[in-house]
């Protein structure tokens, strides 16, 4: 996985360090995410079937990776067989070689893009520009982070720390930089930011020879790609330019047609709480006369194949990128999505980037442990995707087995160097719980002695007490309490 301008992000405690303390961004959070998650509640309750089509959906996505050898084969025919061209990228430098050279062989210098996680996971916009091939984001919120010379900060709003007035400063500012000027005058009401936007970019709409997409879905009995959005921008540059390419991560098959219905049932009312997304794009190969005469498929592992061989963190890839985690997340909320030092932020980025990226770096290593474990993600995911149970796991891999950093094609755990004080006290508390006994007397021991125990911990551990309350502890021990007040017969004897 490309580092992209993440590349030497500290960890995630430092990196959230200044957004927590901002208040403007915290508003602006604040109020798009309770927004957003309130109208997804209204649309998933209208679904009496809603627990069903998440377990088919959890299903569907477990029955594809267990065989996406098989599926991606199928995929490759029926796309070749469509008249497209299928590409295999095994990262990100590959990937971007690829698109480059494409980009090349028609001999233009700009494409027009549909919003994608996968060429921002990739770097694909800057990996063109440093080729010379400018890459036109077309999404409107993606425009908002392109002309801010910004980052991306949700999977589904990536603008979502931006308010209004800012928006129309960026726009003022930038517009003429890239092209078409933004109106005189223009002010921060939303009709005016999008009339601006629109008349931007329908001139690169007309003029562009080449559309670039990610995907949502691959059907591979049929090899056709599908994405859904809500402004009709992706179907500009689904079906104007000459030649296009599609960069997907070879997670994103369903097999059939029947499978994707649950996916367009559940995906729109989980990300923008929409019934149905107003523009649903499908195509398959090329067709004589109508859209792009020209079709590429450019498959990307990127980490994918590590992150199918651990069987807890396999789940993260039956992800649909609907981004209801995010707007339920309290850590999210409080420390925005650039902290998560990926495109991906978020509940899912926390499981999702230190298994494409391996732990090898101070932010994948801090990663899974940016969450309270609240289960809040788990509840809304539309693929029940168990976060918590992923994130559990993966600080186990860190604390157990040390960073793990990738060699060629695999991930290696190696021999953890820190955390020693850590490791020390999970062996003796497992230690603990496997011997009752001295558990009891321990808690016994703990409770008579209770008056004397410090209110800071002392050494290295200061730094963790200073800033919190240590609980105290209780004068009789809970099984104690228990036995005297219920007669219950203390099965730790
Ligand atoms: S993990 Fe689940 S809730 Fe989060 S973006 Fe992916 S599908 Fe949506």
């Amino acid at each position: 996985m490309s580092g992209g301008t993440f590349v030497g992000m500290p960890s995630f405690p430092e990196a959230a360090h200044d957004a927590v303390n901002n208040q403007t961004l915290r508003a602006n959070l604040r109020h798009a995410t309770h927004t957003i998650r309130g109208k997804r509640a209204k649309a998933v309750a209208e679904m009496s079937d809603w627990a069903e089509l998440r377990e088919a959906g959890k299903r569907i996505k477990d029955h594809t990776l267990r065989h996406l050898d098989r599926y991606l084969v199928q995929l490759e025919e029926s796309v070749t067989a469509a008249g497209g061209v299928v590409h295999w990228a095994v990262d990100a430098d590959e990937a971007n070689r690829i698109v480059i050279d494409l980009v090349r062989m028609t001999g233009e210098s700009e494409v027009v893009k549909v919003k994608s996680m996968a060429t921002q996971e990739i770097g694909l916009n800057e990996a063109l520009e440093a080729e010379g091939i400018a890459a036109y984001e077309t999404d409107l919120a993606e425009l908002i982070v392109q002309l801010g010379k910004d980052r991306p900060s949700h999977i589904l709003v990536p603008a979502i720390h931006r308010n209004r007035g800012e928006i129309r400063d960026i726009f003022a500012r930038e517009m003429s930089e890239w092209g078409r000027p933004a109106p005189d005058g223009l002010t921060d009401t939303p009709a005016e930011l999008a009339e601006a936007a629109r008349l931007h970019l329908r001139e690169k709409f007309l003029r562009a020879k080449v559309g670039v997409s990610g995907a949502n879905f691959m059907v591979a009995e049929t090899g056709t790609l599908v994405v859904v959005e809500s402004e009709g921008n992706g179907r500009m540059c689904l079906t104007l330019p000459e030649t296009l390419i599609s960069v997907v991560g070879i997670e994103k098959i369903v097999p059939t047609w029947r499978d994707l219905e649950v996916f367009l049932q559940t995906l729109p009312r989980s990300s923008t709480a929409e019934r149905m997304n107003p523009y649903t794009s499908t195509w398959t190969g090329t067709t004589g006369g109508d859209g792009p005469q020209t079709f590429h498929l450019v498959l990307i592992d990127n980490g994918r194949t590590d992150t199918l061989a651990d069987e807890v963190g396999r789940q993260a890839l039956r992800c649909i990128r609907c981004s209801a985690c995010l707007n339920v997340c309290p850590v999210y909320e409080r420390a925005g999505g650039h902290a998560y030092g990926s495109v991906y932020p978020g509940p899912i980025g926390a499981i999702l980037s230190p298994q494409l990226r391996g732990t090898a770096s101070e932010i994948d290593a801090s990663l899974p442990y940016a969450s309270s474990l609240c289960g809040a993600c788990y509840e809304v995911c539309p693929v029940a995707i168990d976060i918590p149970e992923v994130l559990v796991h993966l600080r186990e891999r860190i604390v157990e087995g040390g960073p793990a950093t990738r060699e060629g094609n695999k991930v290696v755990l190696k021999p953890a160097k820190g955390h020693a004080a850590e490791r020390a006290a999970m062996r003796a508390a497992r230690w603990a719980f496997g011997h009752p006994g001295a558990l009891r007397t321990g808690q016994r021991l703990a409770s008579r002695t209770r008056r004397f125990h410090p209110r800071t911990l002392p050494g290295p551990g200061r730094a963790w007490s200073d800033t919190r309350d240590l609980p105290a502890v209780p004068a009789e021990p809970f099984r104690d309490w228990w036995q005297r007040t219920h007669g219950g017969k203390d099965t730790t004897k």
